[in-house]
């Protein structure tokens, strides 16, 4: 039986006083097994990799194109020009910077994101 503070994917203890405990994400999945398990996954599971530095990106913390385009992802907006992903804000191209800048400022305006032409 396995602890609710455990991490579902690792396995990891994120129960308070762990260490784990301040960054640990609550999160669901199904087991290989087709087993849904609930519980927290520990910060290391929860990291993402960034596909031009690959180092961990912080859940939240990626940047993925449709995000700058402000479109819903799809297939066509999958990846960026040199075939990335996922990658955080600082490993972002100058002219992708100014893209997710002005992105920013119309998310701010509207407070919703709009849907808007990629080209
Ligand atoms: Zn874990
Ligand atoms: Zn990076």
């Amino acid at each position: 039986m396995s602890n609710e503070n455990d991490c579902i994917f690792c396995g990891a203890d994120t129960s308070f006083g762990s260490g784990l405990f301040v960054n640990r994400i609550s999160a669901d999945m199904y087991t290989d097994e087709g087993e849904y398990r609930e519980g927290y996954g520990c910060s290391q599971c929860m990291m993402l990799e960034c596909d031009r530095c690959n180092k961990g990106i912080a859940i939240d913390d990626d940047i993925t194109p449709d995000l700058l385009c402000g479109e819903a992802p799809s297939p066509r907006n999958a990846l960026f020009a040199d075939g990335s992903h996922r990658v955080h804000e600082e490993c972002l191209t100058k002219e992708e910077q100014i893209e997710w800048q002005e992105e920013q400022k119309r998310y701010n305006l509207d407070g919703l994101v709009q849907i808007g032409d990629c080209s």
